[in-house]
């Protein structure tokens, strides 16, 4: 038979691996506890419109690259490709600014799906984190956004950040730009690439993050959003920078960063390391005053980050190696009889908790022990014919080979106390 592989762009995590992917969600949970926020798992599936409206009709994402299908009643169903748009919906159909009150504080961890062509650390399932914060419109609440990433990256083992700011305005502000930055690129609509003459049309704010070299060149001398911002965005910017200078993180202003998603009003960030070379992005975010309405809410301001657990899981495994599993005890039953006893007293000592393998390996001994050495368990512990006939066990400790006999009733405690040296 010709086997099954698992789809491009997915990858399976193993043993001991796994365990640092627990490890990383430990951290990031521990920080969602630490500033307060309450963990929100929504479906990995949503209505495709709500990506077409939330996140925005001519962005990469949802043009190219989502996972889309039609289920067996018909409707068009996606497979979640951000998170941003997933807990905004929650938000407003759960009713949580009435029920619980503003302003709201959620963090969410899971895989995200992006039909993206393969290529290293690039996968179709990946997965993130991210933050954030319904109903606080102050420039703190995006401060804070800010220093929740980086504690949970300091966390990770990075020293070094490097915070890229932008403001894009909001929708007083932003017309008037966009109205400049089209008056200004008019005559020159040829010498940009096809996809920038089409945002041109269709969502010009998007030229500004053209990978292009030659669309960059011109949108360097072209107006930036932040010559633009009105007063209440110019306030909001600059306490915005004032809070991050008081936390000691250094930023630098990107005029034209603007992110990749269509939801975001004023600030817009990015988190780099110096430390980690050309690939040097650890998570990106910022406001987003308008999702709520265009998801059918009323007014309501947003702020919040994601990042990629992938990204994150390579600073983690630079800086430690993922711990294999442990086995205290490897519970060997010499002869049928044993069985029986065996498998409740595996349980107890699992109950009782410790780490407990039991055999139903039917070779002799020496081949047993052997066994017990490849697992690295701390102790073999044995009942043949004659510990069940005196109600007695063999503990071994396999690192001395020393054994001595204990008797069943203070099994656990002989255990136990060995285990605690
Ligand atoms: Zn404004
Ligand atoms: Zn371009």
């Amino acid at each position: 038979m010709e086997r099954i592989s698992a789809p491009r762009g997915t990858q399976d995590i193993l043993p001991p691996d796994s365990n640092l992917w627990t490890q990383l969600e430990e951290t990031i949970r521990h920080n969602g506890e630490r500033f307060v926020y309450g963990e929100i798992r929504t479906p990995i599936f949503e209505h495709s419109e709500l990506f077409a409206r939330g996140v925005g009709q001519d962005t990469d994402i949802v043009s190219k690259e989502m996972y889309t299908l039609i289920d067996r009643g018909g409707r068009s169903l996606t497979l979640r490709p951000e998170g941003t748009a997933c807990v905004a919906r929650a938000f407003l159909q759960q009713n949580l600014a009435n029920l619980r009150g503003l302003p709201q504080k959620l963090f969410y961890i899971g895989p995200m799906f992006r039909y993206e062509r393969p290529q290293a650390g690039r996968y179709r399932q990946h997965h993130q984190f991210g933050f954030e914060v319904f109903g606080d419109p102050q420039p703190e609440m995006d401060a804070e956004i800010i220093a929740i990433a980086i504690s949970i990256f300091r966390a990770l083992g990075i020293r070094q950040f490097e915070v890229d700011l932008n403001s894009i305005g909001c929708r007083e502000c932003r017309p008037v730009f966009l109205a400049a930055l089209k008056k200004e690129l008019a005559p020159h609509l040829m010498e940009l690439c096809t996809d920038c003459q089409r945002r041109y049309q269709q969502n010009p704010i998007r030229m500004l993050d053209c990978k292009k070299e030659t669309c960059q060149q011109m949108l360097d001398q072209a107006p930036h959003p932040v010559d633009f911002l009105c007063l209440q965005c110019q306030t909001h910017f600059i306490r915005m920078q004032k809070c991050l200078s008081a936390l000691g993180f250094s930023f630098r202003l990107s005029p034209r960063l603007v992110r990749g998603l269509d939801y975001y009003t004023r600030t817009v960030f990015e988190i780099v390391s110096p430390e980690l070379g050309a690939q040097n992005a650890l998570c990106g975010g910022g406001r987003y005053d308008d999702l709520i309405e265009i998801l059918g809410g009323p007014p309501t301001p947003g702020v919040g980050f994601a990042g990629g657990m992938e990204r994150a899981m390579l600073i983690l495994q630079e800086n430690q190696a993922p711990e294999p599993l442990r086995l205290d005890v490897y519970l060997v039953p010499l002869g049928e009889e044993a069985y029986s006893q065996a498998m409740l007293l595996a349980m107890r000592l699992r109950e009782a908790g410790i780490r407990t393998e039991l055999s139903y390996d039917r070779r002799g001994l020496s081949a047993q022990l052997k066994v017990a050495n490849r697992k690295h368990a701390r102790f073999a512990l044995l009942l043949g014919e004659q510990e069940l006939k005196e109600g007695s066990l063999l503990l071994r400790n396999m690192e001395s080979g020393e054994q001595r006999t204990i008797s069943k009733s203070e099994v656990l405690q002989s255990i136990s106390s060995v285990l605690a040296v």
